[in-house]
């Protein structure tokens, strides 16, 4: 028996007009030219669901499967169809007719425990460094022991040696006069893949006058469980993570991870059947913020010293189409004397990473990785900026096996590499 649809996923439903204007920015329709897999299709199918008329069916699994969850669609609707609420609620039911081993396994069993996640990111760090990933890999042991494991290797992201927990302090001051003080979420990939990027967004907001507390007993913000048709766990861990950050006054919570911004900033709908939580749920949300919002809300100008580089911007599907943040890492990187922002066509099209998409989906990943990788190689710039983790994994994946001579970059580490001392 499934849930009854909720408020959000009827309302987004009611509003569409079915005019079709979302069907050009939509990656998967563009890909198939098949009204199934445009969002205006996805509706409707959600609809006849809905209404009884359609039951969950490979079809409808494989058309929600294959959707991005980049929502390009939103941005491009003239009705304002908020299309996540249909995609989340899609994907639950769907999930409850056609539960994904690996996809249960990594949401259920690892990203809601910081410990595991850690312990496994150690073990990959020693693995990879030892030589026996490379060893495993050029001998085919991987390929005739664990042939899935063998197609994600390429994808593999390269682990800090230190997390986030061995950089930054549970309590940082500011490293001048006080403006006030904040929260920071560490995030899961975040943590564990990109600690120097934590640390160097910790800094940001040093310099930018804020005290800076991480949260002890933080734990994943529930973003990839809720886009990927878990609402139940994702619920656990909103609620987890507002506890988190109500233990001491804060301003804000900041966010540099894109996808943890973004849903987030949906914990009030997320929570909005739960008495005890709804009016919490709304109050934490007001608060979330993406680092470069809080930093451009702030006037932070650094100072910065020149940088020479030519770069260009990727978008994060969840700054751009969830958030509405395109402008704010680009005018502060603008803020750097030297730094030369090269436009990059199709800057908003997705990576083909989107979440845990391209460990599920690695072929389809592929196709939308090789058209954003054109656009880069055309647009003449030596470093990618980005500001979400999966982006970054993905480019960099992408980068590496074209052979291009591009580096891919966090916004808040090329802000803090430029700062002046
Ligand atoms: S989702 Fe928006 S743009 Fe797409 S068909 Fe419906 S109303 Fe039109
Ligand atoms: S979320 Fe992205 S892939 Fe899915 S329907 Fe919308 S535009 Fe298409």
């Amino acid at each position: 028996m499934y849930p009854p649809i909720s408020s959000a996923a009827e309302e987004a439903f009611r509003r569409c007009i079915r005019c079709g204007m979302c069907l050009p920015s939509c990656p998967t329709y563009v890909d198939t030219q098949a009204e199934v897999h445009s969002p205006r299709g996805r509706i409707q199918l959600f609809g006849a669901l809905e209404r009884g008329e359609l039951e969950v069916s490979p079809l409808i699994a494989e058309s929600f499967a294959y959707c991005l969850g980049c929502y390009a669609c939103q941005t491009a609707c003239p009705a304002g169809v908020p299309y996540r609420h249909i995609l989340e609620e899609a994907r639950d039911r769907i999930e409850k007719r056609y539960p994904n081993r690996l996809k249960r396994l990594l949401l259920r069993g690892l990203f809601p425990y910081p410990g595991r996640l850690r312990a496994l990111a150690r073990l990959l760090y020693w693995i990879d460094r030892s030589g026996l990933r490379r060893w495993a890999v050029r001998t085919g042991l991987l390929r005739s022991l664990a042939p899935g494991l063998a197609r994600l290797e390429p994808q593999m992201p390269s682990l800090s040696r230190r997390f986030s927990r061995r950089l930054i302090e549970i309590r940082e001051t500011p490293s001048g006069p006080s403006r006030g003080r904040v929260g920071f979420l560490l995030g899961c990939v975040m943590d564990v893949a990109f600690a120097e990027t934590n640390r160097a967004s910790v800094d940001l907001l040093r310099r930018a006058g804020f005290s800076v507390w991480t949260p002890e007993r933080q734990t994943c913000c529930g973003a990839l469980h809720g886009h990927n048709g878990d609402r139940q766990t994702a619920q656990r861990l909103a609620r987890r993570t507002i506890e988190a950050f109500s233990a001491e006054p804060i301003q804000a919570v900041i966010t540099n991870a894109a996808g943890c911004g973004a849903f987030m900033k949906h914990y009030a709908e997320l929570l909005s059947d739960d008495p005890r939580w709804a009016e919490r749920a709304r109050e934490f949300q007001s608060r979330v913020r993406d680092l470069s919002q809080w930093l451009l809300e702030c006037d932070f100008s650094g100072p910065f010293r020149p940088l020479p580089v030519r770069a260009t911007y990727h978008d994060a599907c969840h700054h751009v189409h969830a958030q509405g943040i395109a402008h704010q890492p680009r005018a502060l990187l603008g803020r750097i004397p030297d730094l030369q922002l090269l436009p990059l066509e199709e800057a908003t099209w997705c990576c083909g990473s989107a979440g845990i998409y391209s460990a599920l989906r690695p072929e389809d990943a592929e196709r939308f990785l090789e058209r954003k990788l054109a656009h880069i190689r055309r647009s003449g710039a030596q470093w990618v900026i980005t500001g979400n983790p999966g982006c970054i994994l993905q480019l960099r994946y992408g980068i590496r096996r074209a052979g291009l001579a591009v580096e891919v970059y966090h916004y808040a580490d090329v802000l803090r590499w430029a700062l002046v001392p």
